[in-house]
């Protein structure tokens, strides 16, 4: 399996400001800076989207890819998430101000998108990966992910603070290589991010003592802010198989 944390700085650097992974370059998950590859076709290669939560790093620039990949036919992006979260970017996003309404101008043969609801604890098939969505603990609900593609198995849990369901069921997936976990905040915003659903350093150790598995920790979604300072404070915890990601590097499980 490969996936990538696409970078959304310009120039690209290990800055992250949104929110897209790319899995075997043909599943997305979330749609932060993913409307903003220059090589429009990967753009035109990515075939479903799992939107994880409706906050604007994650779904930044869905209105730009679903433009730029348009061709006239039935094929389509297809777009998953809660039927709530396909709802508010329905009626917040595409709702023929902010972006023209591409899930009512979708008819017929002649389609931008297709919207999917996914169900808690509900696995889906797409592109080879079976991804299950997983609720995680966030200040709007929020989805963690887990994709297997029969060799390997990654887990994505979004935006999300301390948490329990999701690591109950990560114990017991079959195979496990990787975590992408978020940690936003050094520990002088302790208090902040337990009152948004976010990590600050301790509690991320913390939910690593939850999962009885060798798995390799990968840091993300570090505000931007304070980034080199979440990165030293995760140093200083000499937390075994932690790393901090690399935008636009492809990690292979
Ligand atoms: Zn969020
Ligand atoms: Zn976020």
């Amino acid at each position: 399996m490969k996936v990538e944390l696409l970078p959304s700085s310009i120039p690209a650097t290990d800055a992250q400001f949104l929110v897209s992974f790319l899995v075997n370059d043909e599943v997305a998950i979330d749609a932060g800076p993913i409307g903003l590859m220059a090589d429009l076709s990967r753009q035109e290669r990515v075939r479903h989207v799992f939107i994880t939560h409706e906050h604007i790093d994650h779904i930044a620039t869905l209105p730009i890819l679903l433009e730029n990949v348009y061709s006239p036919g039935p094929d389509c992006v297809e777009l998953l998430g809660t039927e709530d979260v396909l709802d508010f970017i329905h009626r917040d996003i595409f709702n023929g101000r902010v972006w023209p309404d591409f899930f009512a101008l979708s008819t017929g043969d002649d389609r931008f998108v297709r919207g999917t609801p996914l169900t808690l604890l509900e696995p889906v098939v797409r592109a080879g990966l079976t991804v299950t969505p997983i609720p995680v603990a966030h200040c709007v609900d929020t989805l963690g992910l887990l994709v297997d593609d029969g060799k390997a198995a990654v887990a994505f849990p979004s935006d999300t603070g301390p948490t329990d369901e999701l690591w109950k069921h990560l114990a017991a997936a079959p195979r496990l290589d990787a975590v992408f976990l978020e940690v936003s905040f050094p520990t002088m915003h302790a208090d902040l991010a337990q009152a948004t659903g976010h990590h600050c350093p301790a509690t991320f150790a913390a939910e690593m003592g939850k999962l009885d598995r060798d798995v390799r920790w990968i840091v993300v979604h570090r505000k931007a802010r304070y980034a080199d300072e979440i990165g030293r404070e995760i140093a200083a915890l000499r937390l075994p198989n932690v790393e901090l990601v690399k935008p636009g590097v492809a990690y292979e499980f």
